[in-house]
C-alpha cells in the first residue's frame, strides 16, 4: 500500500523547499539525471532538480563550474577489495585520483562532470556500492562499527543486521522525503566505535535478562546531531533485541518522517522533536506505532574510543590482526587505494575498513605476516605509527570543493597537524577537528581542540580565522566541547594551537586528560 503523507495537511508549515520535494521526489531525479542530463549536458539542469541530486549522493562543487562530488556510502565501513578497485578507478577515470574518507566512513569524489554518472552509477552498482541516498532529505550512509565480525570488544556481529535495515531503506520511497537528513548508527563495540550520541537514531550495545535468559541485543538513542545548535542523543527506555532492530528504526523514521518538523531547514532535524517531546512522550509514539518492547537492560558501553584504531592489533580469531592505518586528513590517492586492495587480498581478508576519524583498517592478517605488510611501500605514508598530532587531526572538506564553506580546512589541517609534530611533545593524543562552516560535517564539537571556521576584519580587508572550542568527548561522559574567547586568524592557529597545548602540559593537574574515558 502507498504511503499517505499526513504531514501535508497544513501546507502554511512547510518550508518551500517541502514543495519542491512534494512536486517530484528526490529520487526520481537519479532516472533524469541518466536519461537527460548526462546526454544534455550541466546547462540543461534547472534549479529545482540541481538540489535534488543530493537523492543521487551528488552536489555541486565549488566554484559552481560543472563540476560535482559525489559520496558513496560505505555501510558500517566495510567495503571488499573489487568495491575498492572500482572506486579507485571511478576516481582515475573522473576524479582527478582524489578520495576522500569522510567522518560517517563514506568515500568522496570530487571533480565529476554530469556527463560521467551513468557511467559512475552503474560501475557502483556492479560492485554493490551506491552514492544514491547518501545526501538529501533521507536515510543517509549507516555508520557502524568498522570492526564488525572481527572485533574483540563487540558483543555480537552488527554487519547484517547493517546491511538489513540499509537494504529496507535505501531507495524505499516511503522514506526519500523525510523533513530533513537523517543518520543512523548501529554497534555492539563497547567503545562506541560507531560515536552513538551524534546521530539522529542510534543503536548502542545492551544485555538484558527476559525470561531468565541473558539477551543480548541494543539500547537506542534518538535525536542527536551536530550543525548550529548541537544535540547529545536522549536515551530511550526500552530494549531491543538483534531481530527487532529494523522494527524499531522503521518506528522512529516514521515518527520523524510524520511528525518531524517541516516549517524551517535549520529547525527540522529529528533533534528538534525529540528535545520538544522528551524521550518518554517519544516512547510512548514509538510503542504505539510497533507494539510493546521491553525496558531497558543493561549498558555495555564502557568507554569511547574516539573511532581510533592506529597500530597491529589482535582480533577476536585467534592468529589474525587488524591493522589501523592513519589517512592524513582523510584524503588519499587512487593508487593508493589500489595498493591497500593488493595487500588486503594478498594478506588479509579481502575486506577494506573505513573508520569515523576518515582513517582506514586492513583485516585479517595472520601473525607472520605482519611484518611483511607493515614493510609495504604504501604504508610510508598511510602509516599505522603516525605521528601524535597528524594521527588525530581529522577535516571537513572545507572551501576547497565545498560551497558552503567559509574557509579553507583540509590543507590547514595537514599543515597545522605537521607544526604540532614539528614542535610539541606530549604525552598523550590530543584530537584536532576542523570545520569550514557550523553545518559541522568535520564534527568540531565532539574533538579535544575544535575549531570552526570564520572571517575576521583586518586593515587589508576579511580573512580566514577560527573559533576555537576545548573538551568535547562521547560515551558515559559525553560533552560538547566550549567556545574559548576570540577568533584566531588562519595563519597564527598553527602558533596559538602550540601555546594552548603547551600551557595544558604545564597546567595540568597529574589525573587530568583532554581525553575522558
Ligand atoms: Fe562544507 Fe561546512 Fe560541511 Fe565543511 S562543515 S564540508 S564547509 S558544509
Amino acid at each position: 500500500m502507498a504511503y499517505e503523507p499526513i504531514w501535508i495537511a497544513d501546507p502554511d508549515k512547510l518550508n518551500k523547499f517541502e514543495f519542491v520535494k512534494l512536486e517530484k521526489d528526490g529520487l526520481d531525479v537519479i532516472r533524469t539525471i541518466i536519461e537527460k542530463y548526462a546526454k544534455e549536458g550541466y546547462d540543461s539542469i534547472p534549479a529545482d532538480d540541481m538540489d535534488r541530486f543530493k537523492w543521487a549522493g551528488v552536489y555541486q562543487q565549488k566554484p559552481k563550474d560543472g563540476h560535482f562530488m559525489m559520496r558513496v556510502r560505505i555501510n558500517t565501513g566495510i567495503m571488499t577489495t573489487a568495491q575498492a578497485r572500482a572506486l579507485a578507478t571511478i576516481a582515475q577515470l573522473y576524479g582527478r585520483n582524489l578520495i576522500d574518507v569522510t567522518t560517517r566512513q563514506a568515500i568522496q569524489f570530487h571533480w565529476l562532470r554530469v556527463e560521467n554518472l551513468p557511467d559512475i552509477f552503474q560501475r557502483l552498482e556492479d560492485v554493490g556500492l551506491y552514492s544514491y541516498e547518501a545526501c538529501g532529505d533521507c536515510p543517509r550512509t549507516i555508520v557502524g562499527n568498522p570492526l564488525a565480525g572481527i572485533d574483540k570488544y563487540e558483543l555480537i556481529d552488527t554487519s547484517e543486521i547493517v546491511e538489513e535495515v540499509n537494504t529496507f531503506f535505501m531507495l524505499n520511497r516511503d522514506f526519500s522525503n523525510l523533513p530533513r537528513k537523517y543518520k543512523m548508527s548501529i554497534s555492539s563495540n563497547i567503545y562506541n566505535n560507531a560515536q552513538a550520541e551524534i546521530n539522529d537514531l542510534s543503536f548502542t550495545p545492551a544485555v538484558k535478562v527476559i525470561d531468565g535468559q541473558e539477551v543480548i541485543g541494543f539500547h537506542v538513542m534518538v535525536g542527536g546531531g551536530l550543525s548550529a545548535k548541537p544535540h547529545l542523543a536522549k536515551s530511550l527506555d526500552i530494549f531491543v533485541r538483534p531481530e527487532e532492530v529494523l522494527k524499531v528504526a522503521v518506528g522512529v523514521t516514521t515518527i520523524f518522517r510524520d511528525y518531524g518538523y517541516r516549517e524551517k531547514r535549520h529547525h527540522a532535524r529529528l533533534k528538534f522533536l525529540v528535545a520538544d517531546w522528551g524521550p518518554e512522550k517519544f516512547k510512548e509514539k514509538l510503542v504505539e506505532l510497533i507494539g510493546e518492547l521491553p525496558t531497558r537492560g543493561e549498558d555495555k558501553t564502557v568507554g569511547w574510543q574516539a573511532a581510533y584504531f592506529d597500530g597491529v592489533h589482535p582480533q577476536k580469531q585467534e592468529g589474525l590482526n587488524y591493522i589501523g592505518l592513519n589517512v592524513p586528513v582523510g584524503r588519499l590517492n587512487s593508487d593508493e587505494l589500489l595498493q591497500l586492495a593488493d595487500l588486503a587480498d594478498q594478506y588479509g581478508d579481502g575486506k577494506i575498513r573505513t573508520t569515523m576519524s576518515q582513517n582506514i583498517i586492513l583485516s585479517g592478517i595472520p601473525d607472520a605476516k605482519v611484518n611483511e605488510v607493515l614493510q609495504a611501500p604504501v604504508l610510508e605514508r598511510l602509516t599505522p605509527n603516525p605521528k601524535h598530532f597528524m594521527s588525530r587531526t581529522v577535516s571537513c572538506t572545507g572551501n576547497e570543493f565545498c560551497n558552503l564553506a567559509i574557509v579553507e580546512t583540509k590543507k590547514r589541517a595537514e599543515l597545522v597537524a605537521q607544526y604540532l609534530d614539528d614542535h610539541v611533545q606530549l604525552d598523550e593524543k590530543v584530537r584536532i577537528h576542523f570545520i569550514g562552516c557550523p553545518n559541522a560535517c568535520g564534527q568540531k564539537h565532539i574533538a579535544d581542540i575544535g575549531l570552526q571556521g570564520a572571517l575576521v576584519k583586518t586593515p587589508d580587508g576579511m580573512v580566514d580565522a577560527f573559533d576555537i572550542a576545548v573538551g568535547g568527548a562521547l560515551g558515559p561522559n559525553a560533552k560538547f566541547n566550549q567556545a574559548l574567547k576570540g577568533r584566531v586568524k588562519g595563519d597564527q592557529v598553527a602558533q596559538v594551537l602550540e601555546q594552548l597545548i603547551l600551557f595544558y602540559k604545564e597546567q595540568r593537574h597529574p589525573e587530568e586528560s583532554f581525553f575522558h574515558f
